[in-house]
């Protein structure tokens, strides 16, 4: 009935060797909620600690429709046939409320799906939220450890997805339609700082004029703004995913980007720092499942709920009493 665990050394000379089923159930195990998936997931990031990487990851935001997972489809390709290997994940913090992923699906990445170079991890099904912060820093560990030199981070440009991703990625491309003025309305404030490259895309058939007014419309407001990364100017340029056009600028746009911030030591700052915010993240999510999803805390908190609106204790001393109860608790 049960099935056969996978040993630890498994997984390790598995992902090694880029066995992506291997590479597909460890990061299962990174999404799973049970404590012992979670240790033997540890287990494995730690034994595959050593592993030096060139990766490279690249953040993809867009508005449902601007076409990102069709880009994603286009320039994968163009990466693997340049030689790389290309993995895609997908940050949907939102999924918890819309039921299902909107991201990542394999079946709208059809070509690329079908490259022995390209791996896609859909989006965590809901439910599996906790943590994504976490969650998705290990899958792109195992990703790296597995042999990926690009990763392509997807995530909706529409709630907190976005500034999630950026703290993650060396590079974030910000995809657009239609006139600056009307799409802007619809994503959310301070977006337009994060990018370090805007493309303008669906530029074909009688669009590539609207899309050549909408790219000049962008780079007079990214003008304007302050770059995200210092001595970087982020700039608006237009592409078709359809068509397969502006790919080879993009790609250009990246590969000066990353010269840039390797010299400069932006690149090793930033990689530091998501390091730092790593571990951050998991603490954060460690200390908060152990409390509330703990179940002689879940007890407490509901009875000092009843006793705050009965007003028989105050909030602050509910709260700190609630703490002692919590560090002093036996197991
Ligand atoms: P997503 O929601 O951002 O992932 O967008 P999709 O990739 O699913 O694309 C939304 C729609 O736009 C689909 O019908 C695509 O075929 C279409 N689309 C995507 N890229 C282009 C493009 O470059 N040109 C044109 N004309 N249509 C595109």
């Amino acid at each position: 009935r049960k099935k056969k665990e996978i040993a630890v050394e498994d997984y390790v000379s598995g992902i090694k060797s880029g066995d992506r089923t291997m590479l597909a159930r460890a990061i299962t195990l990174v999404e799973s909620h049970t404590n012992r998936h979670f240790t033997v997931a540890q287990q494995v990031i730690e034994q595959l600690g050593s592993v030096k990487t060139n990766s490279i990851r690249i953040g993809i935001t867009g508005v449902p429709g601007a076409g990102k997972s069709t880009f994603i489809d286009s320039f994968g390709t163009y990466l693997c046939e340049l030689g790389y290997r290309v993995a895609v994940l997908a940050v949907d913090p939102s999924s918890e409320v819309s039921k299902g992923s909107i991201l990542g699906d394999k079946t709208r990445m059809e070509r690329l799906s079908n490259n022995p170079r390209a791996f896609i991890r859909p989006s965590p099904s809901s439910g599996t939220l906790g943590g994504v912060n976490r969650k998705t820093r290990e899958t792109i560990f195992l990703c790296e450890a597995a042999g990926f030199d690009i990763i392509l981070i997807e995530t909706v440009g529409v709630g907190q997805g976005e500034f999630v991703v950026r703290s993650m990625v060396d590079f974030f491309l910000l995809l657009v339609l239609t006139g600056a003025g009307d799409e802007l309305q619809t994503m959310k404030k301070g977006i337009m700082e994060l990018p370090d490259l805007v493309v303008v895309n669906k530029a074909d058939g009688d669009n590539v004029s609207k899309a050549k007014q909408a790219m000049r419309e962008y780079n007079t407001i990214l003008h304007f703004l302050r770059p995200y990364t210092e001595g970087w100017t982020t700039k608006a340029v237009t592409a078709s995913a359809l068509e397969e056009t502006g790919l080879i600028e993009i790609y250009k746009e990246i590969e000066q980007f990353i010269h840039m911030t390797r010299n400069n030591g932006i690149f090793e700052k930033r990689r530091t720092e998501q390091l730092k915010e790593w571990f951050d993240s998991s603490l954060k999510d460690k200390l908060y499942a152990q409390f509330f999803y703990d179940e002689k805390m879940k007890e407490s908190l509901l009875q000092y709920e009843k006793l705050i609106i009965d007003g028989e204790k105050t909030v602050g001393n509910s709260v700190n009493e609630l703490i002692s109860l919590f560090l002093n608790k036996k197991e």
